[in-house]
């Protein structure tokens, strides 16, 4: 980092791209902060015309500054698109004078608007950074995040909703559910139904089981999978109910 005199109202320090110049003592609007330094470029000079840095300063169709030297403080002054100080242009001098627009107080990074040309080539590609366009940029995210938030809750609704309604619909269905599954368990021997099935266990237990058990298991895990995905209503309740039921019918 470029030694700098303590007398002068600024440093070089790290900035958010890089190094930057900060305000060591307040700086008023209106004064010069620094030159912006360097050996003039004649375009009509074909050896100047070729040299290529980030640091030109055009003054005008002729003359440019070359800001590269190591000595140009200036160089090290960050773009910003709502800065707090300018370049003062004085083409007939030859001369840059970076100024103050506003009070820049201490610990205070200056910067200047580097004009839309530099912008357009070296900024825009790879997006400033930039307090100003660093808070649009937040600003854009924070709002793209409640937007998403929004359309999430929104479709939590609408799902609710939906269950709400596939609920209301599923409990006008248990009664007519029961009136299907009557005649499938009238086919269990019923009367004395635990002596009967007692038997069939010990003589055929495996086929009786196994096809009884089969079926409640599809109707619990039907039930299952319901409660899964709809909240805990009334006809959840009744599905379990059934399958309860049969369940106990089963074991009886
Ligand atoms: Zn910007």
């Amino acid at each position: 980092m470029p030694a700098i005199s303590s007398k002068k109202p600024y440093r070089v320090g790290r900035s958010r791209t890089g190094l930057g110049l900060f305000a060591t003592k307040p700086i008023k609007k209106g004064t010069k902060i620094v030159r912006y330094f360097g050996p003039l470029l004649d375009s009509r000079k074909k050896k100047d015309d070729a040299i290529e840095n980030k640091y030109l300063f055009e003054l005008n169709g002729r003359w440019t500054i070359d800001g590269s030297v190591r000595k140009n403080i200036a160089r090290y002054i960050n773009h910003a698109c709502k800065p707090n100080a300018e370049s003062d242009v004085k083409p007939r001098k030859r001369k840059v004078v970076i100024r103050a627009i506003k009070n820049i107080s201490p610990g205070e990074e200056i910067n200047y608007d580097y004009g839309t040309d530099y912008f357009k080539a070296y900024l825009k590609p790879i997006g400033c950074k930039c307090d100003a366009c660093e808070k649009r940029r937040k600003k854009k995210r924070a709002e793209a995040r409640a937007e998403r938030l929004r359309l999430k809750a929104r479709a939590q609704k609408k799902a609710e909703k939906k269950a709400l309604k596939e609920a209301e619909k599923q409990a006008a269905k248990p009664r007519k559910e029961k009136l299907e599954q009557k005649p499938k368990l009238e086919l269990k021997p019923k009367p004395n139904g635990a002596g009967v099935q007692q038997n069939g266990k010990l003589a055929n237990g495996r086929h009786m089981n196994g096809s009884h058990s089969n079926g409640h298991d599809r109707s619990r895990a039907a039930a299952q999978k319901s409660a899964a995905a709809r909240p805990i209503t009334a006809t959840r309740l009744g599905t379990t109910a059934t399958a309860v039921d049969l369940d106990q019918q089963a074991s009886a």
